[in-house]
């Protein structure tokens, strides 16, 4: 993983973030207030997604698999991903668990960009399934 400058993302990697960044206040967190937003490109659109908590452990969404099922339902279970963002709201790195990180591996063919942004700061990490998740699970 590295730190680039947003600037230096394409316009269609910075808009993916600045998607990721609008939907993270949408999150339903009253236990770990962190706010968390994503955006999945895909082949045929761009889809968000937001965290959603529970009071039944375990219960709870990821907005990166949040995301991916939203891609799902507007495009179906064949859409391939080809890059992701993820935005939060604190000061500490966020990066996908390894639900999300499998998630990722059943829909991409390829290997997915995984940009991850702390919510109104100019550098954004860049790192890629493959090597975050070299021995996920695929079909
Ligand atoms: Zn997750």
């Amino acid at each position: 993983m590295k730190t680039v400058l947003k600037t230096s993302l394409s316009t269609e990697e910075q808009s993916l973030v600045q998607m990721a960044e609008d939907v993270t206040g949408r999150a339903h967190v009253p236990f770990t207030m962190v706010q968390v937003g994503s955006a999945v490109l895909t082949e045929g659109g761009v889809y968000e997604g937001c965290n959603v908590e529970s009071m039944i452990s375990g219960l709870g969404i990821c907005a990166e698999r949040n995301a991916i099922n939203h891609a799902v339902l507007h495009e179906g279970p064949n859409l391939k991903i080809e890059a992701i963002s993820v935005a939060w709201n604190r000061r500490e790195i966020i990066r996908p668990c390894g639900a999300c990180l499998q998630y990722l591996t059943e829909f991409s063919n390829n290997d997915v960009k995984i940009i991850m942004a702390q919510q109104n700061e100019p550098t954004v990490i860049v790192g890629y399934l493959r090597k975050m998740l070299p021995y996920g699970y695929e079909l």
